[in-house]
């Protein structure tokens, strides 16, 4: 990763190895003892803990098991925050890792044990950089439960936690989310992200009700452009569509609906992504149409859960401080959203202006394929300690004005 060629200022964020060694530990306790989406009591336990050894002032109970941590700089300047998330996905874990979950039913399958070490070590080398007098303005961590439920961010904006950093307010939002590429590199998406969600439900009666269901399955079905990749040649392909600009994935629909039927009544689950948001409007009323021709009831879950886009100039002020620390290599450009997953911090950017980052966390050598909620999942852990040295100079930086 260049460690010889870094300039002046990634040294600030520097991880030596006895602090590589405690966060890989701190990841793998948090790996076997994954808490789900509003139970994460534990996890924030350990975490307040560590922040608080670290020097840092801390508050816990924001929004649930909401953890957030201020690094005080000695001159003034601008609050900068980084958020990760903390929760486990509600599934077993396939058997193998030497820490493996000890919980039935939680496994961390999205990598947030990997982004709550970052946040602690963050937490470490910017008390440290504080201490040196090497910090203008201050720095917030913010630890957020429930991301799986795309409940936590919510529940921590209702809880104030724009202003439990203190009276100037946060003037900027970062985040990580691992990701597929190759560890010692980072993905940058300006103006992209994650798309949204909006859910709904599909009621018929009548003798025929599981036929008309069926063809309303199908024509949900239709309105899809994009389907989860079934080869490695197909997430080859992807990864090279989401790097060009105005490529075939720059707006897409990603859907998927299930029915139940019993005799004379059938129902109809599904859900839409879609980019941009503007969509869902136009998929409620395609919808809405092929519900009217079926004869059936549509309702839907409330409004659409918004999509995450990130902010050009904070996405693109990353990109140029990772590039400017660790080489052009080490930077990859989106130019479209990654069509699968969705992300809460959406509600975070819809509040300030920010961007989240993929980290690379994929080493196919090792058989570590670094695809979130992949029952494979598997991640290098170096990527903690790289994670720490690109954003903690980012960090800094941007707080410095
Ligand atoms: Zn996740």
């Amino acid at each position: 990763m260049g460690t010889e060629t870094r300039p002046e200022r990634a040294d600030v964020g520097r991880v030596e190895e006895a602090l590589e060694n405690e966060l890989v530990a701190l990841r793998r306790e948090l790996h076997r003892h994954p808490e789900l989406a509003g139970n994460e009591a534990r996890t924030a336990a350990l975490v307040a803990e560590r922040l608080r050894g670290a020097g840092l002032t801390v508050t816990t109970g924001v929004g649930g098991h909401g953890v957030v941590a201020t690094v005080e700089g000695s001159e003034p300047g601008r609050t900068i925050a980084f958020r990760a998330d903390v929760d486990a996905v509600p599934t077993d874990e396939r058997p193998g890792l030497d820490f493996a979950s000890e919980a039935l039913g939680a496994a961390h399958l999205c990598g947030h044990d990997l982004h709550t070490a970052v946040g602690v070590g963050l937490g470490v080398v910017l008390a440290r950089a504080a201490a040196r007098g090497e910090l203008a303005g201050r720095v917030v961590l913010i630890f957020q439960p429930a991301e799986e439920a795309l409940a936590g961010a919510r529940a921590m904006l209702d809880d104030g936690v724009l202003s439990v950093a203190g009276g100037a307010g946060i003037d900027e939002i970062h985040a990580y989310h691992c990701g597929p590429l190759p560890v010692g590199a980072v993905a940058v998406g300006p103006g992209y992200g994650f798309p949204g969600i909006d859910w709904f439900r599909v009621e018929l009666t009548g003798d025929d009700a599981a036929a008309r269901a069926a063809a309303v399955v199908a024509a949900v079905r239709r309105l899809g452009t994009v389907g989860f990749p079934d080869s490695d040649e197909a997430f080859e392909r992807l990864a090279e569509e989401l790097s060009v600009p105005d490529g075939p994935h720059a707006t897409f629909v990603l859907t998927d609906a299930d029915v139940d039927d019993r005799p004379g009544t059938a129902v109809v689950r599904g859900w839409f992504r879609a980019w941009p948001d503007s969509r869902y409007a136009e998929l409620r009323a395609e919808l809405g149409a092929v519900a009217r021709d079926a004869d059936a009831r549509l309702t839907f879950d409330g409004e659409p859960f918004p999509g995450m886009v990130n902010a050009v100039e904070p996405s693109v002020a990353f990109g140029d401080h990772v590039r400017g620390a660790f080489g052009d290599a080490a930077v990859e450009v989106l130019h479209a959203a990654y069509p699968f997953n969705g992300e809460d911090f959406a509600l975070f950017l819809h509040a300030l202006p920010g961007a989240m980052h993929i980290l690379g966390v994929a080493n196919p050598a090792e058989g570590l394929n670094g695809v979130p909620h992949h029952p494979g999942f598997g991640a290098d852990e170096r990527a903690i300690a790289f994670g720490v040295e690109a954003m903690a100079g980012f960090l800094v930086a941007r707080a410095s004005g």
